[in-house]
């Protein structure tokens, strides 16, 4: 185990990647942090900005030489802030997500590296707990395997984005765990990586791969670009260290045996496996759940409640530790099934059409117009725009599902 590894989980959880930009790279994460205004001073001039930076590395134990390597004659580069800066289009729907995530060749690749890494992954798991098809699930949704684990200037990048005010302190200690990896020799300093600076098979943002990055093949460096023993094991610590459990699945799709209340729906309520039986959850194919102790499983209706229904447990809930997404965690878990040939969803998965940004902006307007409190509109379909919706439902004796579909628009429109 590395001896940088430091447990700051607590920390890590604010702020965590979210929202995907799909379409080419499912692994280009945006970090999505709340702004806090009343703590952004206005940027100092560069160089001498630079010069504090610099100061700063140097007290946190990187070697001069290495410093000024980095940083010498780096300069903010305007298309980091252009992505910086750029909005989604569209809000991914679960249908809109899984025909990108969960194709019939990412499962095939899947499938070959599962076995191929058969023994490596076997020992992973024996040390860290985590399942062979979760790691390589994550790999899949992260970098394709490993083809893509980003091309932009790492160290560039953060340079950039600690240095503009947005989000300047996050940044800032990024760029500084950057700096210490470089110094210890982990990587180089014109280290490739996404824009936001997530690097390697598992696009680790910089405080992870410091904080729980290892060494699993001895050779004294983490090195999470070509080391297989070396990604793999990161992974799995990581997700053992954020609360994974080896001896638990992620979750299934299920089917509801008559009336049930929509209500009890969303990750917030959580119950025994056994109370959800008896509340009439079913497995997909209309058995019974398995009769195991699991506490703290919730359902989720990420389509609608005309949509596919899923039990989840805390491995999901790990899941979102890594990405704040839902979506995100329903296909780690689903491509994880399907690793081992399990069959595809059952249920429609809904319409395959992203929401577009201006259609989520409208239904904010109007919930808030109508006194619902949709928050900011800000076209994203966040947990305060679905509790917005889900009071507007009850109100109007739609199925509280949280979930903005063309029933939904149609009534609002016709308000
Ligand atoms: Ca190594």
């Amino acid at each position: 185990m590395s001896k940088y590894l430091v447990n700051k989980l607590e920390l890590r959880g604010s702020y965590i990647k979210i929202a995907f930009i799909a379409v080419m790279a499912l692994s280009m994460v945006m970090i999505n942090l709340p702004s806090n205004s009343k703590t952004v001073a206005p940027s100092p001039p560069f160089d001498q900005w630079l010069q504090s930076l610099k100061a700063e590395a140097i007290s946190n134990g990187v070697r001069k030489i290495i410093v000024d390597q980095a940083l010498d004659g780096t300069r903010p580069l305007p298309r980091i802030i252009e992505l910086d800066r750029s909005q989604p289009e569209f809000t991914l729907t679960l249908g809109s997500y899984f025909s990108k995530a969960i194709t019939p060749k990412r499962i095939a690749k899947g499938q070959e590296m599962l076995e191929k890494h058969k023994a490596l992954l076997r020992q992973v798991y024996e040390k860290f707990g985590v399942q062979p098809r979760f790691i390589v699930a994550f790999w899949g949704l992260e970098s394709n395997f490993g083809q893509y684990t980003g091309v932009f200037p790492v160290v560039k990048a953060l340079v950039t984005l600690s240095y503009d005010r947005r989000r300047s302190s996050f940044f800032r200690e990024q760029l500084l765990a950057v700096l210490q990896l470089i110094d210890k020799g982990h990587f180089p300093i014109d280290v490739k990586g996404s824009w936001a600076g997530a690097m390697g098979n598992h696009q680790f943002i910089p405080t992870t791969y410091r904080d729980f990055a290892v060494d699993f093949d001895g050779d004294g460096i983490v090195d999470l670009w070509n080391s297989l023993p070396d990604i793999f094991a990161s992974a799995a610590n990581y997700l053992a260290r954020a609360g994974w459990q080896r001896d638990q699945t992620w979750g299934r799709e299920v089917r509801l045996s008559g009336p049930f209340d929509v209500a009890l729906t969303g990750l917030q309520i959580q119950k025994p496996l056994r109370e959800w039986d008896s509340l009439g959850v079913r497995r997909v194919d209309g058995r019974k759940l398995p009769n195991v102790m699991i506490d703290g499983a919730s359902l989720l209706l990420p389509a609608g409640y005309k949509g596919p229904k899923f039990l989840v447990y805390q491995n999901y809930r790990t899941t979102m530790i890594w990405n704040r997404s839902r979506l995100y965690a329903l296909a780690v878990g689903h491509l994880s099934d399907r690793l081992l040939g399990k069959p595809a969803i059952q249920a429609d998965l809904g319409d395959i059409h992203p929401l577009a940004r201006s259609t989520v902006i409208e239904i904010q307007e109007k919930l808030n117009k109508a006194g619902f409190e949709a928050g900011e509109p800000d076209g994203r379909v966040g947990p305060i725009t679905r509790r917005a919706i889900r009071r507007y439902q009850v109100r109007h004796g739609l199925p509280p599902d949280g979930f903005p579909n063309s029933q939904l628009i149609n009534h609002l429109n016709a308000k």
